[in-house]
Formats: structure tokens, sequence, C-alpha cells
């Protein structure tokens, strides 16, 4: 078995973390610890939340440090102040039998002057944020020139956080020779980047898969005003024909009146609160599970513990008054290795609380844009039109249909289609037509148009001829390029070809990657398409099968089928 001492961590150190509990290294720091100790090399760690890598570069690098010295020679730089305190702790713990080494946090919010003062009686590791840290560097108050050891921890946060030129402009201060090491949860491209701008020829270290927690479930919020959560509610369903969904709540009451809502508005909904008796929720649950009803509403108490499979979207109506609920939320979507998505409705004072939420849930939750009528629209028929296409005639229908084909002899083909699609249509359209069902003009406008013009649509060769469906393209998409799941959406498969979107400012990087790739010989195209926005029906499968009993005349129950494949395929190849 691994231990500490095997990888090379002193006495002094060992007594230390052994205090604290630590017996068996964790993985990353099995792999880490090593080469940071004996290598002079930079290095590109990456490895999940929670992993252990404050001390799989705090121990080497507190071990490198020279204590007769008390020049600054190890700089950390975190993207919070509450990160930035933590690894200050954690280190200070670990350097408790290490006399005459002294550890500095460098954070705004706090006085500079005493942090000033500390640095000057000695400190040899600073942890630092990228702003306190400039500042003090303006300010004569921290000398930076002789530093061997410069950690960028959560790179990831950091550059999301938009620190990029921040972290350039410390690292210019420092000595070309000393040695950087980068730890980060994931690996977007901008970190990718800022490997190569900084680093020379880093080792790399992955541990588990990128961000495994995150990879199945896609993250995204759609600002509106308060008063139009229901509208926007109803626009996300309408553009899912074959949702199977939760909906969460903050209160009973809220919970009650959206099912209600839904219902009454021809949807399969049901309500899951805890003023309904044991007996009443059973039902809904056992509805809920035969996807007799389509969307539960739920408060977060009374969802607890519900494990169905399948969900396609966790919608939050509201965000939970704990943020941490999020998580629990979301996890009921992307289980069992199939893809979901998570749907945050909010409102622009709730802005704030994204960021932390993606530091929560370690990953990217990306801004949407409510789908318009149009996109509705096509959504619904689009569906329509599939599912009348891969419905199995009934070989019992014959015998019933001469007085049908009486009503309908005088029509053509296309005057059929018009009627038969007029159902919906004109459902949906009345609907939309309607003043109170249109969302406000600051939502659609400051949300819709620049976000939309922010997105670009592209066509791939690839279809469900080559045995892709949605998930699976995603999935090749996300690997292929390198993306977090938020960065590619919208994505509709059709028989020789698909569509994807991502934002306008990836679109280089898309058409470069696919720029002369080939698979087996074939070569993969990608264009950017016209078609903006607009997407279709996710799935080209639908489930066969009649349904159960008489349905609404609405669109997501009369022709409510679940299309999404079960997945069958391993979640190997991902990670390098
Ligand atoms: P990360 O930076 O990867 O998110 P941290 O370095 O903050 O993770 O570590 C998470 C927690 O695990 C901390 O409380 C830390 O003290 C603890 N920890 C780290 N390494 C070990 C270990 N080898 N054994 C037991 N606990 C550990
Ligand atoms: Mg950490």
């Amino acid at each position: 078995m691994t231990d500490f001492s095997s990888l090379g961590i002193e006495p002094k150190l060992l007594e230390a973390i052994e205090a604290l509990g630590f017996q068996t290294p964790t993985e990353v720091q099995q792999q880490a610890i090593p080469i940071l100790l004996e290598q002079e090399t930079d290095i590109v760690a990456l490895a999940q939340t929670g992993t252990g890598k404050t001390a799989a570069f705090g121990l080497p690098m507190l071990q490198r440090i020279d204590t007769n010295s008390r020049i600054t020679q190890g700089l950390v730089i975190a993207p919070t102040r509450e990160l930035c305190l933590q690894i200050c702790k954690e280190l200070i713990k670990y350097a408790t039998n290490k006399k005459g080494l002294h550890i500095v946090p460098i954070y705004g919010g706090a006085s500079i002057n005493d942090q000033a003062k500390a640095v000057k009686k000695g400190a040899q590791v600073l942890v630092a944020t990228p702003g306190r840290m400039q500042d003090m560097m303006r300010r004569k108050m921290i000398n930076i020139s002789a530093v061997e050891y410069c950690v960028l921890d959560e790179a990831d946060e950091m550059l999301n956080m938009g620190f990029k030129e921040d972290i350039s402009n410390i690292l210019a201060h420092t000595p070309k020779d000393k040695l950087t090491w980068l730890f980060s949860a994931t690996m977007p491209k901008e970190v990718a980047r800022i490997a190569k701008e900084f680093m020379q020829q880093p080792a790399e270290i992955t541990v588990g898969t990128k961000n495994a927690a995150a990879t199945n479930i896609q993250h995204e919020f759609y600002l509106v005003a308060g008063r139009e959560r229901y509208n926007a509610l109803k626009r996300l369903s309408d553009t899912h024909p074959d949702i199977y969904s939760i909906v969460f709540c903050r209160t009973k009451r809220d919970t009650q009146r959206v099912a209600e809502k839904l219902i009454e508005d021809g949807y399969n909904a049901g309500a899951l609160h805890g003023d309904l008796s044991q007996n009443q929720r059973d039902l809904v649950m056992k509805a809920f599970r035969a996807k007799q009803i389509q969307t539960l509403v739920a408060t977060d108490v009374a969802a607890r513990g519900i494990d169905v499979d399948n969900i396609t979207h966790v919608i939050h109506y509201q965000l939970p008054d704990e943020i941490e609920t999020y998580t629990h939320r979301s996890g009921r979507t992307g289980r069992a290795n199939s893809l979901g998505t998570s749907m945050i409705i909010m409102t622009k004072g709730e802005l704030g609380k994204i960021r932390t939420l993606e530091r929560i849930i370690n990953a990217k939750i990306s801004e949407q844009t409510l789908p318009d009528v149009t996109d509705i629209l096509n959504k619904q028929l689009q569906f329509l039109a599939q599912k009348i296409k891969s419905t199995e005639v009934n070989s019992e229908i014959g015998e019933y249909l001469p007085e049908v084909n009486e009503i309908l002899a005088d029509f053509s083909k296309e005057e059929l289609i018009q009627r038969l699609m007029s159902v919906e249509f004109t459902r949906l359209h009345t609907y939309y037509q309607k003043k109170s069902n249109s969302m406000t003009p600051l939502e659609a406008k400051e949300g819709g148009k620049s976000a939309k013009a922010r997105d670009t649509r592209y066509t791939i060769n690839i279809g469900s001829r080559d045995h892709y469906d949605w998930q699976h393209l995603k999935e090749f998409l996300i690997d292929f390029l390198s993306f977090n799941p938020g960065d590619i959406y919208h994505v509709d498969v059709m028989d020789n070809l698909s569509y994807f979107n991502t934002a306008t400012d990836k679109k280089e990087l898309v058409l470069a990657a696919f720029e002369k790739f080939a698979i087996d010989g074939r070569s993969i195209n990608v264009r950017v398409t016209q078609k903006r926005g607009q997407h279709i029906q996710k799935g080209n499968k639908f489930g066969g099968g009649s349904r159960k009993g008489r349905n609404r005349s609405r669109g997501g129950d009369s022709f409510g089928q679940f299309s999404k494949k079960k997945r069958s395929k391993g979640r190997g190849g991902r990670h390098k």
C-alpha cells in the first residue's frame, strides 16, 4: 500500500498530516507528489473537487521551501477569498512542525497594511487572490521576483471569473525559471490555452473522469421577470414535447398552484408536497413512474429520495433557499448514464447566485434564451410528423376505417396534412397569440435577440444513419472539441445530417477542429447554417406501442412517447 512516506514526504510533514488523519494519499496526491518533489517540471493536474489537491501541491511545496531564507519562494493563486483562506489554513496545518516557515494569505476586504506587515516579517509562501495580489504588487508591498514555485489553483474557476489578464500580469513579475503547477477540476479550452502560454512542457495528470458528476447534466438558466415564471415554464415544456420532468418550487402553495395551472392548460402534470396524504402521494408517484404524469411539480422535501430513471429535465421554477439543494435537485436527472438538462428559471436579481452555484456543482451554467413561438411551433409539428411517420399501422384498424375514409374522401394528401397538423398548430398558435401569454419586450429584447446573435448553429454530416442519436452526437462533440457539456446545445439528429449550436465565440474553434477531419476515410464536414436558434425534435426514434387510456388533446400528452433511448455505451475513452 502506498503511504505518504513512500511518496517521499519528510518526517516533519508526515507527523502533521498524520495528526490530521491523512493515512492514505488520494489518487491525485499519489500521482503528483513524487513528480513535484523530484522533478523540475511544470505540471497540469486535473482532479475533481474534494480529491485533496491542496495537499498534492502543498506538501511538495512546503518540503522544498528553504526555511533559512525569508524570501517569498512559493505563491499560490486562487480565485476567491474563501478559497484563499481555506488553502492557507490547510497549509499552515501541514507546516506546524516546520519552524520558521511562514504562510500568509493575501485577499481583499481586509486590512492591506496588516497583510503587508505579515509579509514583511518574512513569508516564504503567499496564498493570494488575483485582485489584492496586484494591488500589493503595485504598492511594492510584495516582492515575487524570487518565487520558485507558483501554483494556479482552481484554474478553470479563475478563468471563468475573468482573471486571465490578472494571472498573466502576476506571472510576468515572477522569474522565468520558476515552476508552475496548475490544478483544476476541469479542462476547458481556456485552461489548455493558459497552460500553453505560461508553462513549459508541463507533465499532465488526470484523475478519474474529467468531472464525472457534471458530464451527464447540462445546466442552463433563463432570465425572466418574476411574474413570468409560469409562461417560461410553459415555453420550456412546449419546446420539448417528450419532456419527462420534475419542476421544483419553493413552497407547497406554489407547487400546488403551478401543478393546477399546468393541468388546466392540458398538461399531464401532478403535484407532490407535504399537504397531500400519504395515499395521494403514492398515487402521484405511481402515475409519474408509469409516465402517465409527464411533469411532476414538487417541493424539495417531498421529492427527497425520488429515484426515477430517465428524467429528461429538472426545472427550477424558483431557485432553492439553500443553494446546496440545487445539487440534489439536478441530480434527479442524468442518472444511469443518460443525459439530462437542469433548467433554472430566474430573475436578474438572482444572477449573482449563478457563480456560487457553478462553484458548488463544478460545472458551467449557460445562459439560454427562451424559445420563441416559431421555435415552439416548429418543434411541436416536427414531433407530431415524426410520431406519425414512426407509428406502426395497427392491423386491426382496417375494419374501422370505411366510415373515416368516407368523411375524409375529398381531401388531397396536402389538405389532409394541413388539417392534421392544424389540430396542434391552431391550439398553440391561438394560445401564443394571446397578449397575456407573450413575454415582456424587456425579456424578449435583452435576453432574446442578443443571446440569439451570440449563438451559432452548425450542420454536420453525421446522422442517425451512422447510428448516432443526439446524446451520442453531443458526447462525441464534447469529447472531440474538449468542450464542457453546456457548450454544445440544441443537438438535433436527422437521417443524414445533424444540427447543433455553440456560442458564437466558439465558432472559429469548431470550424478549425473539423477542417480536414475524417473517420475511416470519410470526411466529416461542419458548416455554419443559417437557421439560427431553430431546433427541432431531439432524438430520432420514437417508441412504439400504444398509449393506455384516452388523452386530452394537448401536444405533450396526445403524442407523448418518450424517445430517449437507453444508452448502452460505456463512458470510457472520455479522458486522455
Ligand atoms: P480539492 O482542492 O481537491 O477540492 P482539498 O484539498 O480541499 O480538495 O481536500 C478536501 C478535503 O480532504 C480536505 O478536508 C482535506 O483535509 C482532506 N484530505 C486531503 N487529502 C487527504 C488524505 N490523503 N486523507 C484524508 N483526507 C484528506
Ligand atoms: Mg482545492
